[in-house]
């Protein structure tokens, strides 16, 4: 074991370590994304709490779930994505497995391609999520992957021409392309709904599979459904065949139960193959992890079953959008009262828990060594950690370094 390589050093995690180290009384934590309340805390959602009570949990079994996941959490987590008309109309032709969260779902579905399908490229947009990366090279050794430009530095906007233009080009028939769901991460740039049109018509004439990652329904508008607008939209293609990884560690803050699902939606094969398809699903799973988790499940599953708790949920889906945003704007108009040189409206225009600042890294270096605020290198800062106590500060700070 001894000559077992060292992990290249570096990433949120690492970064989250030093924060915790720095004793300055300052320090501001744009790290990581998880909701954080206007003293920094963490969150737990007031229809979490509820459902936690009454599940009476002191007196809960643990018992195995089914290797496919909890039925009810399934069709709930399916109606919430897909909306109930796709899956009346659908529901024989979706094959869906109960997943360790969203990367869980990631990982299964980057498995489930290069083991039992002929996809050699999945495209990434550029910038991405830092694991999906990894889940690919982890999970699909065989399948090569390629990037496809999303963001544009230097008009801190979507580069949907270059996109447009390379996937074109270069997209082979059968490769999968990734695509955000909502509120993109790292960059909080969401196509348009013209945009979204455009991209699922190419997915179309090339014949890719479509895989969205849903971790944020809900944190891009306040709304569950508007935030599902891009998914249902493919769904209505009849010839897309389309995977969802849905994450709901941050729309009801159940970041450590590790509540998700996977969903292959099979538009234009005859409903044995989604049954095939869940098949092949569930075994890869028992291999991997046999089940997903159960408490998390459960609480969530409470939640979607009882009309008064889900009223709860959506006003604490308000509450945590509505924060965000209102830090977005306090930042904007800091930097604009500040005059500081450049123009900051993206970081109140970009959706979701992430600004990216478009500060350098050499910027984001001397946030850290300075002024003790931590985001990553990329120059993505986490909204969350913004508070009404501290906006002032992180805007100084910003407006110091970017006059040097
Ligand atoms: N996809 C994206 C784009 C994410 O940002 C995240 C969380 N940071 C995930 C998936 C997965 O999160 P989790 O495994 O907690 O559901």
């Amino acid at each position: 074991l001894s000559a077992v390589p060292p992990s290249a050093a570096g990433g949120p995690f690492t970064l989250e370590a030093e924060f915790q180290r720095d004793l300055d009384p300052r320090k501001v934590n744009l790290i990581i994304g998880a909701y954080r309340d206007d003293w920094a805390r963490p969150w737990q959602l007031r229809a979490v709490a509820e459902a936690k009570k009454q599940l009476k949990v002191e007196s809960s079994f643990h018992e195995y779930l089914p290797l496919q996941g909890s039925s009810e959490f399934i069709k709930s987590a399916k109606r919430l994505i897909f909306g109930d008309n796709i899956v009346n109309e659908m529901s024989e032709s979706i094959a869906s497995i109960q997943t360790v969260s969203g990367t869980g779902a990631n990982s299964l579905i980057a498995k489930f391609l290069d083991k039992h399908t002929r996809c050699n490229n999945i495209w990434l947009p550029d910038p991405t999520w830092v694991n999906h990366k990894d889940i690919w090279e982890v999970n699909a050794p065989r399948i090569l992957m390629r990037c496809y430009p999303y963001y544009s530095d230097s008009i801190h906007a979507l580069d949907f021409d270059q996109m447009l233009h390379i996937l074109t080009n270069e997209a082979q028939q059968g490769d999968a392309i990734l695509l955000h769901a909502c509120a993109h991460n790292p960059t909080g740039q969401d196509p348009t709904e013209e945009q979204w049109n455009k991209i699922a018509r190419l997915c179309q004439a090339k014949k890719l599979f479509v895989i969205f990652d849903s971790a944020y329904q809900g944190f891009a508008s306040g709304d569950l459904d508007r935030d599902a607008w891009a998914v249902r939209h493919f769904t209505s293609f009849s010839d897309l065949e389309i995977a969802v990884c849905q994450s709901f560690s941050k729309n009801l803050g159940l970041y450590g139960e590790r509540v998700g699902a996977l969903h292959v939606v099979m538009t234009r094969s005859p409903h044995t193959t989604a049954i095939h398809v869940q098949d092949r699903l569930v075994d890869l799973h028992r291999a991997f992890v046999s089940m997903a988790p159960l408490f998390g499940c459960r609480v969530a599953n409470h939640i979607f079953q009882n009309q008064e708790l889900q009223d709860m949920w959506h006003a604490d889906l308000t509450t945590m959008s509505g924060r965000i945003s209102s830090m977005r704007n306090a930042l904007y108009s800091e930097l604009l009262r500040l005059r500081t040189p450049g123009d900051w409206a993206h970081a109140k225009n970009q959706v979701g828990m992430f600004s990216y600042t478009g500060l350098t890294k050499e910027e984001v270096e001397v946030l850290r060594t300075k002024y003790h605020i931590y985001m990553l290198p990329s120059g993505r800062a986490s909204v969350c950690g913004l508070t009404n106590a501290n906006v002032k500060y992180v805007a100084q700070a910003i407006h110091n370094v970017v006059t040097g």
